[in-house]
């Protein structure tokens, strides 16, 4: 199973739910309160990562509490 997340750093405004509450494995703070992958999920940049199923729920526990909208989860398997 492939598990594919992803930040849409733009829409992010910093409230801290993902990395602070609902998923701090996979999502961390970045300099300026903006969402980032773990570093060690990361595939290119810090918007995107892919993660293990154990942590599938918790991502998309992030990107349904997520007030903007912020966060993707897509399942490739
Ligand atoms: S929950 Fe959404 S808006 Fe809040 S920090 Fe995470 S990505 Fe940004």
């Amino acid at each position: 199973m492939t598990i594919i997340v992803v930040v849409d750093q733009g829409a992010c405004i910093q409230c801290g739910l993902c990395y602070l509450d609902n998923c701090p494995d996979v999502f961390k703070e970045g300099s300026d309160g903006t969402s980032e992958i773990a570093e060690r999920y990361r595939t290119d940049s810090a918007s995107q990562g892919e993660v293990p199923s154990d942590l599938t729920d918790c991502a998309k526990n992030a990107a349904d509490a997520c007030p903007a909208t912020a966060i993707s989860v897509l399942d490739l398997s």
